[in-house]
């Protein structure tokens, strides 16, 4: 059984909605992949990665007649390795500033 769950774009906080199955152990949702963790686009099989790809406006999954923002951004799930939850690397360490 799938329901619909929401997420916020984090850069314009359009709303998206995914169907999902299973218990829901999202940890962040953030405009850019956490190291580590693989990720699927909306449409594909969501359950079977660790996270999923959404791009803004573009992928069919924002809920309301919004246009979106065209920018990806990053459901990631709780992930175990070892019985130990995975802690990403902060963002600090790996976000590159500059240009
Ligand atoms: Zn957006």
């Amino acid at each position: 059984m799938t329901y619909p769950v929401t997420y916020y774009c984090p850069h314009c906080e359009a709303v998206v909605e995914l169907e999902r199955d299973g218990y829901l152990a999202d940890k962040s949702v953030t405009p850019y992949p956490l190291e580590g963790w693989t990720y699927v686009d909306a449409d594909d099989d969501v359950e079977s990665a660790d996270g999923v790809r959404f791009v803004c406006g573009e992928d069919g999954t924002l809920r309301d007649d919004e246009s979106g923002c065209g920018n990806p951004f990053y459901l990631s799930y709780v992930r175990y390795e070892n019985g130990e939850e995975v802690e990403p690397v902060p963002e600090s360490e790996y976000v590159r500033i500059g240009r």
